[in-house]
């Protein structure tokens, strides 16, 4: 932490130097105690919060920002820029330029169109927003475990929305979609690479398969999984996925999810970038010191902050995204602690496992006699393993995810636990979760000896 400090005011100083050609300006002073007062209040505040950067978190998809992340974002707020336009953010928006054209190469678009956005929303609501201007009148098709955000951004932009069913590995189910598809009027199909709640990749290559008979346009939500294709150990099928990722038409990918960021940072692309046309404008005030592209131009949001993409291209800087990289690394060791933990899953009898884990998401629940006993005892163990500092999060999903023989299916949904094991750490640290869990699962009342 105070390396940290030290690094950040040496860093401040050598920026502070790049303005001493202006008079000295005061600047307000509020009082250093005042500040210090408050902001200890804040720091108070702040306590109340799971433990999100600890490994002992193994929850929702949270994790800290890498510390170049944090740093460079602090730096950038001394200039504040804004990357709408050159004129307010000259040096952040060609950092965004190559930030973004770096994501872009992971998908081998040496051409491509795309700028950071808010998040993963956004970036979505972009892609279909384009999809509809292309293509107006016609339906939006996700599947039913595809992100919810994509039926009501389909309400915002006026389309209609479909939604088809999943098969019982999460995954959007081919059979279903062709049927939607035969009716005809789909203008644009969302396959998800990384399902939210369950991890489920979409079967890109089929899809791309359909594509050519239906012609749809076919946008990846990748908001959440779009960077494990630089994982050196996927399984056979969902690296199919990856490898293809580039022959869709748009792409949402959320540095802030598995690139390391602070929030507020998605990123939208597409492989064409004649579809800049649709966000052409003319704003009164906001470009005239220069010819070249302000991102305002290409971006539906006006004021963006140029903090993101200094901290997105000081950690691409730092930790480049190639094969073997130390970043690629990381999202392996994810996904490696994903399949260790689902693998102890399934070797215990006090606990059952959905599919096996395509990135880093397991989800599991307690073994009980009925679905309903099933998600009873999942919210016990959730709130015991809280209460020793292991830290679950719980999913809503269809019961037939997992495999019900021998079960009363008294109810079509289930409450599950759902682990995300987005910190590399987490690998290191599973027979600690393991105990932890022993302990939870006891006081819980789960107890496989009354099962057959
Ligand atoms: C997280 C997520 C979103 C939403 O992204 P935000 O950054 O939270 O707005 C959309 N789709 C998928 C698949 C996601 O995982």
């Amino acid at each position: 932490m105070d390396e940290s400090s030290r690094l950040l005011s040496k860093a401040l100083r050598h920026l502070r130097e790049g303005f001493t050609n202006l008079p000295e300006s005061q600047t307000e002073n509020v009082g250093e105690q005042g500040i210090e007062n408050v902001l200890l209040e804040v720091a108070e505040r702040l306590r109340d919060n799971y433990p999100y950067f600890h490994p002992q978190y193994a929850g929702q998809m949270l994790k800290p920002p890498h510390e170049i992340a944090r740093l460079a974002y602090s730096l950038a707020l001394w200039v504040n820029p804004n990357n709408h336009a050159l004129d307010g953010g000259r040096a952040t928006s060609a950092m965004e330029k190559e930030a973004v054209a770096a994501i872009a190469q992971l998908f081998g678009w040496e051409r491509h169109l795309g700028h950071l956005c808010a998040g993963g929303t956004q970036a979505n609501l972009e892609a279909l927003w384009v999809a509809r201007q292309l293509r107006p009148k016609q339906k939006v098709v996700a599947s039913q475990q595809a992100h919810f955000t994509h039926e009501r951004l389909s309400g915002v932009i006026g389309v209609e929305f479909e939604k088809v069913a999943a098969d019982a590995g999460g995954r959007l189910d081919l059979a279903a979609l062709e049927k939607t598809l035969a009716k005809g009027g789909v203008g644009l199909v969302v396959a998800t690479v990384g399902t939210t709640a369950a991890g489920a990749v979409d079967p890109l290559p089929e899809l791309l398969e359909l594509r050519q008979r239906y012609g749809f346009r076919l946008h990846a939500d990748a908001a959440y999984g779009g960077y494990f294709g630089l994982a050196a150990n996927l399984d056979p099928v969902t690296r199919r996925t990856f490898d293809r990722l580039g022959e869709v038409d748009s792409i949402a990918i959320d540095p802030h999810k598995h690139g390391l960021q602070p929030y507020g940072c998605g990123c939208v692309l597409f492989r064409d970038p004649e579809v800049g046309r649709f966000y052409q404008h003319d704003s009164p005030y906001t470009y005239f010191s220069s010819p070249d592209l302000h991102l305002g131009e290409i971006s539906l949001e006006c004021s963006r902050p140029g903090a993101s993409a200094a901290a997105l291209w000081a950690t691409q800087r730092l930790l480049p995204m190639t094969p073997g990289g130390e970043f690629a690394k990381g999202l392996a060791r994810s996904r490696e602690a994903a399949l260790a933990w689902h693998g102890r899953l399934r070797a215990d009898r006090r606990f059952m496992t959905a599919f096996p884990p395509a990135l880093d998401i397991v989800i599991w629940a307690p073994r009980a006699t009925s679905v309903s006993e099933v998600s009873r005892l999942s919210r016990a163990l959730f709130e015991e393993a809280a209460r020793r500092n292991l830290h679950l999060a719980l999913a809503q999903i269809p019961a037939r995810f997992f495999d019900l023989t021998g079960m009363k299916t008294d109810a079509e949904s289930l409450t599950c636990l759902r682990s995300v094991f987005m910190k590399p750490e987490h690998l290191g640290w599973l027979d600690t979760l393991w105990n932890l869990l022993g302990q939870a699962a006891a006081a819980a009342g789960v107890d496989a000896s009354k099962l057959t």
